[in-house]
């Protein structure tokens, strides 16, 4: 199924993020998580995508396996940064020929040793949607920054090259993950002076360590309000009480975006199942109200 018509059945819409195994663990260890992810009826799965291509196959067989043996729509991360064209080509032919309807296009990071001499094939997400919009067929998501991508001058620039993507032929936009809500809710408004009009579901990230978090911060740029520092301070040295305070802390973000009305929920879940499991569960009535709401 595609993920726009799941959109356009229920909102809001729950989905998970799981990335594959690396190559010297077996295959097998991400299906345990999944067996236990499927019972939270998730509405897809999305599976990562290493930039440089090294588990690419891994991805597609993952996100085959979850849409063919587990019934679960799926929708497989596609980077096109360090690609030719032909590649992407057989990448989406490949995709096709294993029963995938769904991908999020990505441009993926910029190599380390870029130099001005370099000749890609893409410089931007929004050539490889043009791309795979040429295939038919096939829903396209794209990635979206509520504090701007780390690499722009500014979120309204940002937000601009994000309307260029939707016009290319993105079908809904999944956040990158933030911490404070505002920021969000401030970049959604952004997103409706821009005449962006496809869903747009937020990732969020439930901190389960502090080196965990200080990695991803450094990675995406995102902002740690204080309250939310306190937390990573207090617990540090006590991985059981991070736990639960990052859990809550997720919790309490999903819940005001929830109430706030937002398209969807994308769970960056670190292959975690116990973590999906504890917030799917703090939420259960709010999800039951919400279908009722909606679509009584
Ligand atoms: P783009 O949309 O191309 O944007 C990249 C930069 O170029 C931005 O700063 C943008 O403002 C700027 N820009 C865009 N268009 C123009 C233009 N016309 N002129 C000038 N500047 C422009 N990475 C992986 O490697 N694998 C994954 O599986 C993966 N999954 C992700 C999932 C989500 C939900 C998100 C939010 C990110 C994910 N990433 C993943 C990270 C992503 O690849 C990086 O953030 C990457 O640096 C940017 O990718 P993009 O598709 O957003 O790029």
């Amino acid at each position: 199924m595609l993920i726009k018509d799941i959109f356009n059945q229920k909102r809001p819409v729950i989905s998970f993020e799981i990335f594959p195994p690396k190559k010297e663990y077996p295959i097998s260890t991400i299906y345990e998580t999944i067996e236990k992810l499927k019972d939270l009826n998730p509405d897809f799965i999305s599976v990562t995508y290493g930039s440089g291509g090294g588990n690419r196959d891994r991805t597609v067989e993952i996100a085959s396996t979850i849409k063919n043996n587990y019934g679960i729509e799926s929708l497989a991360h596609l980077t096109c940064i360090a690609s030719s064209r032909n590649e992407i080509q057989e990448i989406l032919h490949h995709l096709k020929n294993n029963g995938i309807d769904n991908i999020l296009a990505l441009r993926g990071d910029l190599p380390k040793d870029l130099d001005s001499n370099s000749c890609m094939s893409y410089m931007y997400a929004k050539d490889l949607i043009s791309q795979i919009v040429k295939m038919n067929g096939f829903c396209i998501g794209a990635a979206a920054y509520p504090e701007g991508h780390i690499e722009s001058e500014n979120l309204e620039e940002d937000v601009k090259y994000l309307k260029e993507k939707v016009d290319a032929g993105a079908d809904f936009l999944i956040t990158q993950l933030f911490f404070d809500n505002e920021m969000f809710y401030n970049f959604k408004d952004l997103t409706v002076k821009y005449g962006i009009n496809v869903p747009i579901t937020a990732g969020i990230l439930p901190v389960l360590n502090k080196s965990q978090i200080l990695r991803i911060i450094t990675l995406s740029g995102a902002s740690l309000p204080k309250k939310f520092i306190r937390i990573l301070d207090k617990y540090e040295y006590s991985p059981k009480a991070l736990f639960e305070a990052g859990i809550a802390y997720a919790t309490e973000q999903i819940i005001d975006l929830l109430s706030w009305g937002v398209d969807g929920i994308h769970l960056y879940t670190m292959n975690k199942a116990e973590v999906a499991i504890k917030i799917i569960d703090n939420i259960s009535e709010i999800k039951n109200a919400l279908n009722q709401v909606n679509f009584a």
